[in-house]
C-alpha cells in the first residue's frame, strides 16, 4: 500500500530513510494518530494542535499547514472513504551526523499513512491490565516515536495474555500503555491531571467533555493505587481504544481489582461516545 514520504505518494516499499536519520538512531522524532469513522475524521484539528504543541516543545521546525488535506487524501487514496480507518503520520528531525544536541537547519523526515482500523463494538469487549512502574521519563507530554519504557511495559502485558498495562509513578496511577485512565467513584470521574507525567489524550478531553453533557462531576486529579478498593468502574480512553471498560488489574501475579460487569457510568459514556462519532 501507499505511503506519503517526504513530499511523495509511493508504495510503502519504495520509501526509504538514511542510516543517519535522527529518528531511527536517537528516536528524535513525533507521531500522531487520527481516527476517521466511516471516513470521516475525528477531531483532527485536535490531533494537529497536539503535534504542533509537542514540534514546538522540541524545537523541530515543521510546517503543517498542509497536513488536514493530506490526511484525508490518504484516507481516499487507500480507498478507505466510507471506512472506519487512521491515519498514522511521524515526523523526526532529519538526516544528521549523530549529535547529542539538536542539529540546526536538518530538514525534518515526513511520514503518512492511512490503515483500516476495527472502531466498532468496543462497549461489548472488557480489557484485563497489568499493573507496573512507571518507568517513562518525566516529559510524558511529547508524544515520541521513544516508546521503548512504553512497549517494555507493554510486552510484559502481552506475554501474560493482557490486553493493556496501566502505569504507577509514587503510589499514584499516571496513565496506560497507550490509554488515558478514569475511576470512577460514587459516581464522580478521576482522570490524571494534565501535564508533564502523561500524553493530553484527545479522547480524555472528548470524554470529560461527555461527563459535563451528562452531569457526572469530574475531578482531575491523580489516582492514589492504595484507593483502588473503593472504586466502582474503571475505564481506559484512547483514539483506537476509545472508551474501554477494564474488568481486572493484575499486579505481581495478584488481582488487585475485579469488576466483571461493564458499569452503569462507563456504559453511559460509551454510548454517548459513539452517539458523538457516529453522527459527524
Ligand atoms: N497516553 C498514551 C501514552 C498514549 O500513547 C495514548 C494514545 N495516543 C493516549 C494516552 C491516549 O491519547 P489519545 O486519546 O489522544 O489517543
Amino acid at each position: 500500500s501507499e505511503v506519503y514520504f517526504n513530499g511523495e505518494w509511493m508504495p510503502y516499499d519504495q520509501a526509504k530513510i538514511s542510516v543517519f536519520d535522527r529518528g531511527f538512531m536517537l528516536g528524535d522524532g513525533l507521531y500522531e494518530v487520527t481516527p476517521f469513522y466511516e471516513g470521516k475524521p475525528f477531531r483532527l484539528e485536535d490531533h494537529l494542535a497536539r503535534l504542533e504543541y509537542c514540534l514546538n516543545e522540541i524545537m523541530i521546525d515543521f510546517d503543517t499547514s498542509s497536513l488536514k488535506a493530506l490526511k484525508l487524501e490518504a484516507v481516499s487514496r487507500a480507498g478507505l472513504s466510507q471506512k472506519d480507518a487512521a491515519v498514522y503520520m511521524q515526523v523526526s528531525r532529519g538526516v544528521a551526523p549523530r549529535t547529542h544536541y539538536f542539529p540546526e537547519d536538518v530538514k525534518p523526515t515526513f511520514l503518512m499513512y492511512a490503515f483500516p482500523v476495527k472502531l466498532e463494538g468496543f462497549q461489548h469487549k472488557q480489557w484485563r491490565v497489568l499493573v507496573s512502574e512507571d518507568l517513562r521519563w518525566h516529559r510524558c507530554d511529547i508524544k515520541s516515536t521513544s516508546l521503548l519504557a512504553n512497549i517494555k511495559s507493554n510486552s510484559e502485558s502481552h506475554r501474560l495474555g493482557l490486553d493493556e498495562n496501566l502505569l504507577t509513578r509514587d503510589g499514584y496511577f499516571t496513565e496506560g500503555s497507550h490509554s488515558t485512565i478514569f475511576f470512577i467513584r460514587n459516581g464522580i470521574a478521576y482522570t490524571h491531571p494534565e501535564g508533564p507525567q502523561i500524553l493530553s489524550g484527545i479522547t480524555r478531553k472528548v470524554v470529560i467533555e461527555l461527563c459535563r453533557e451528562l452531569n457526572i462531576p469530574v475531578k482531575e486529579q491523580a489516582f492514589p493505587v492504595s484507593e483502588l478498593e473503593s472504586v466502582d468502574e474503571v475505564f481506559l480512553t484512547g483514539t483506537t481504544t476509545q472508551v474501554m471498560a477494564v474488568s481486572e488489574m493484575i499486579s505481581e501475579g495478584k488481582t488487585i481489582y475485579a469488576q466483571p460487569e461493564i458499569g452503569p457510568v462507563t456504559r453511559k459514556l460509551q454510548e454517548a461516545f459513539v452517539a458523538k462519532t457516529r453522527n459527524l
